[in-house]
């Protein structure tokens, strides 16, 4: 069995399953995806909160709204000035593309989907990938500067570029849709827990899988 494997293994074992992603539905994990960039999910979620209160988080809605009414109810989730219009051009896209019909959108292949939401003003390798793994149910493995802190501490590879990583872990790890979805949220929540900027290493449950752990690495 390859390290990545164990890696997750002992993550689930040490953690539990963490059963992401905290939206009711797809469009909801969209647009809290659109939002999350430079912010905390407090903010995102309490963003969320004003659409859904003010009835539009839906489609159609957010397409047709004024981009300072929209404004208004996401400005807590920061850069006020781009994402409320990325927000609206991105739901505007939706509807030119699949009539809003999220089904039809993502039911095509995942390169596909993957280039078009990349095409979005916006929308980079991380947001498209959590978008594509969260609500559309592709089996893309998504990368963050999570991701990257452990893997590099581990000694899984050697580089900060998002493509090798996520390179590196698709062709390790089978491409399994609930797999890759809890692998990700189990690497934030190690994170969070113990692999902060200055890891906790003799709590870990994969000190001796990694290189820092066992202190070949500083
Ligand atoms: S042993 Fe330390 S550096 Fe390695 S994954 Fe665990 S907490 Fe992070």
């Amino acid at each position: 069995m390859g390290r990545e494997i164990e890696i997750y293994r002992r993550l689930l074992d040490h953690y539990g399953p963490q059963r992401w992603w905290p939206a009711e539905d797809a469009f909801e994990m969209i647009v809290g995806a659109l939002l999350m960039q430079q912010t905390a999910w407090r903010n995102v979620a309490e963003a969320i909160q004003n659409l859904k209160e003010a009835g539009l988080l839906e489609v159609r809605a957010l397409a047709a709204a004024p981009v300072p009414v929209i404004r208004r109810h996401v400005k807590i989730a920061g850069l006020y000035r781009t994402k409320p219009k990325r927000l609206r051009d991105f739901c505007r896209h939706l509807l030119n593309r699949s009539d809003g019909d999220l089904t039809r959108y993502f039911d095509r292949s995942t390169d596909v989907v993957r280039n078009d939401l990349l095409a979005q003003d916006g929308v980079g390798p991380e947001t498209a990938d959590s978008i594509l793994l969260y609500a559309g149910g592709h089996p893309v493995f998504l990368v963050d500067a999570y991701t990257i802190r452990i893997g590099g501490r581990i000694g899984l590879f050697d580089t900060n570029a998002y493509d090798d990583v996520q390179k590196h872990f698709e062709t390790r790890v089978p491409r399994d849709l609930a797999m890759y979805r809890e692998y990700h949220a189990l690497l934030v929540a190690h994170a969070k827990a113990l692999c902060r900027p200055t890891p906790s290493c003799n709590e870990c449950p994969v000190r001796l899988l990694c290189d820092v752990g066992r202190g070949r690495k500083r």
